[in-house]
Formats: C-alpha cells, structure tokens, sequence
C-alpha cells in the first residue's frame, strides 16, 4: 500500500495544480484504476488488500497532502466499498467488489432540495416492478459522479424516513452526469447525476426495502474519520508551504520566519495539527461510537485545515491570493470540510445528542 500511495502522491505532486485548473483527473484517472488503490478496502477474497479505516486514513491523509480533488474522490469511493462490506449480501459482494477494485464507486444520496434533511430530501424514485425497481430522478453534488462505474443510490419507496431504499447501481442507459464546477477539491468528478427509468433487480437492494437511511448513516458515520484525514493532509501541506516560505521570504532585515509573531503563528497551527492526528488516528484504530466519533473529528479537521490554509495564505502574503498559488487552492479545498458529508453544524448536532443523552 505505501508503494502504491508513494507513486501516487509523486505523480500528483506534478499533475494537482492542472487537475484543479480543469476540474478533472485526466489521465491520473486511469492511474488510480490501474494502481490498486481502488481495493484498499475490498476484503481479499474479491481481490482487494482488505484494509480497514486505519489504513483508509493515511490514504486520505497522504493524498490530501498534495491533492484536495484526488483525495476526495479516494475517499468517497472507499465510502460505497464500505456500503457494501457494511451492509452488501455475499452476492452482491461477489458481483459488486471486484468491479470497484478496477472501478470507482461512489455513493449518491443528496439532490437539490437538500443534503442535510435527508429523510424528506429524498424524492428520487424507485417503483416497484416485477422483480425489479424503475428509478427516476436525481442526484446532485456526488462527488465522482462523472467517473463512478457503481452508485450506492438512496431512493423513495416510500414515505419518510422509513420510505427510502439503498439500491446498488451500475453505471448503464438512462444515468446521464452533468460536471458541476465548484471552488475546491476540484477534479473529484463532482456531478450533477440524472436518473432516467433505469431498471434496477430487486437483488441489488442494500439490506431491504425501507432500510435506506440505516445504509446512508451507517455509512457515512465511520468514513468521516477517513474524510478528517484528508483535512489533516491539508493542513499539514498548508504548513510546510507557510514553513518554507517563511524561511525564505526576507523583510525586516531577516527572514519572515525570524519574526517571532510568524512563529507563534505556526506554532500554534502546528498544535492544532498534532491533536487533530492523535485524534484521528487513535478513532479509526478502535471506534467505540461512529456516529459521535466521525462527527467529532470531522468538526476538528474542518477547524484545523481552515486555520492553516488561512495562515499560510497569511504567511505568503498578497502572492498567497493568486489563483496560481498552492496555498490559495488549499484554502479553497478547506473549506469543503466544513460541508461535504454532512455540514459541520449537523455535525454538532450529533455531539449535542451524545452529550446530552
Ligand atoms: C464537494 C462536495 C462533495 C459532496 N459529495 C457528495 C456525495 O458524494 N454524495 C452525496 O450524497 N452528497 C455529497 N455532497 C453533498 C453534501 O453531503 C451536502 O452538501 C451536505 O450534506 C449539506 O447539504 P446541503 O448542501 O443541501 O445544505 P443544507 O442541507 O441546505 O444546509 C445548509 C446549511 O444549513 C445549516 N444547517 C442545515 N441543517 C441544520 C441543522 N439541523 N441545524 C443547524 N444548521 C443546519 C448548515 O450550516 C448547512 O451548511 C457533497 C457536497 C460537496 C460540497
């Protein structure tokens, strides 16, 4: 695995600043299907490496470090492997793993009235038909959703939250994406995905009908700790950026990093970064409560990326707000943290519960 992420991150490490440019991988896409990253979760019997969140972590660590878009992608794709190691029958996973081993998955439940109140959100449907469902509608800001060959899909079967069915879908007629052009983490594939009464077998519903939100929550949850990895990767390429600058820019008769209000500023964020590691990485060693925990380090990872993309900016002055700057994009890809896979207010909401339950 560390061969793997090693080639990669050299490979992006070049190619991050063109791939957030156009909004699109390019030719790394094929890379990451050729690569094996792809399997880092599918267990070994499908042809995987059998990874776990542990593992998922330095993938969206290491990634983040130097591609916002790229890391997202990972991340979202190990997201609907998970879907289906968490809630997949043994045919499914047989049919399903090694197609997202070569192929990118990704897992589709918001649309345009809303990502946040998904029970009443929902209003894509899947109707009843023979032994089949027949889903219309759809899907908005789905990260990979130009290039995903698997969609974990979220639809209505019926009403609230009770009324909504996970369905794994294989990309085929009637499923068209439109590309939508965001601030950060671009490059992900983020896609408008339009469903078109495309027939889905009864067998590729996730758990049962009506069993939708326990797939979607009990999905996102743990994968919130992989997706905090990639902001701690942010917030560490923001520091090494702030960290070289400064000790190369000259004012004052020294170097930026000379000045002690400089390096308190650093220090502080290099605090910050150390609790957010520990954090992450003692969560996804031994999760006790996912839902509490993935919003937690979600919460943090937001907070710490923000702060050290905001001071590198800071530390490279006018010439950090040029869109040709690194830090300039790693503040743009910061603050997707604080929104995709759950806002960071939602987020809080968890841990009022768990605090006051
Ligand atoms: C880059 C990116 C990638 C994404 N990828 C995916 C994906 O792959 N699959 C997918 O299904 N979705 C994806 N999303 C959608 C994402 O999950 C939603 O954007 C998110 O859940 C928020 O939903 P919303 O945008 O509809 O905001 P809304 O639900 O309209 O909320 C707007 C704001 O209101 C506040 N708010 C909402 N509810 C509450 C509350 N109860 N209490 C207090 N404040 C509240 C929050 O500040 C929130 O940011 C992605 C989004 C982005 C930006």
């Amino acid at each position: 695995m560390q061969e793997v992420v090693e080639k990669l991150r050299a490979v992006l490490a070049e190619k991050a600043g063109e791939i957030d440019r156009n909004n699109d991988m390019g030719d790394v896409l094929d890379l990451i299907k050729s690569s094996g990253i792809l399997g880092l979760m599918v267990p070994e019997e499908f042809g995987g490496m059998g990874k776990g969140y542990y593992e998922a972590c330095v993938v969206g660590e290491e990634l983040g470090k130097v591609s916002g878009g790229v890391a997202h992608s990972v991340v979202v794709h190990n997201m609907a492997v998970d879907a289906l190691r968490l809630f997949g029958s043994e045919e499914q996973k047989s049919e399903f793993f090694p197609k997202l081993v070569r192929g990118i998955g990704t897992i589709a439940i918001t649309e345009g009235k809303g990502g946040s109140d998904v029970a009443n959100a929902v209003s894509m449907k899947a109707e009843k038909q023979g032994d089949s469902y027949i889903l219309n509608g759809s899907k908005t800001l789905i990260t990979n959703g130009m290039y995903a060959d698997v969609f974990v899909v979220v639809a209505r079967t019926g009403e609230g939250a009770k009324g909504l069915t996970a369905f794994v879908v294989e990309r085929g007629d009637g499923i068209t994406a439109t590309k939508i052009d965001l601030a950060g983490m671009r490059g992900s594939g983020l896609a408008s995905v339009r469903f078109e009464n495309v027939e889905v077998p009864e067998s590729n519903v996730l758990v049962g009908e009506g069993k939708g939100m326990r797939v979607a929550l009990g999905t996102l949850a743990p994968n919130r700790i992989p997706f905090s990895a990639m902001g701690l990767g942010i917030a560490e390429r923001c520091l090494n950026l702030a960290v070289e600058r400064a000790k190369k820019r000259k004012a004052f008769g020294g170097t930026l990093a000379d000045l002690q209000a400089v390096q308190f500023m650093l220090a502080d964020v290099a605090v910050e970064i150390e609790a957010l590691r520990r954090v992450i990485y003692s969560m996804a060693e031994k999760m006790e409560d996912p839902g509490y925990e993935g919003a937690v380090a979600k919460i943090l990872a937001a907070r710490v990326a923000k702060k050290a993309a905001d001071v590198a900016v800071e530390i490279h002055g006018g010439f950090g707000l040029l869109s040709s700057s690194e830090v300039e994009m790693a503040y743009r890809d910061a603050k997707v943290l604080d929104i995709a896979e759950g806002a960071t207010e939602v987020m809080k909401l968890l841990v009022a519960r768990k605090i006051f339950s």
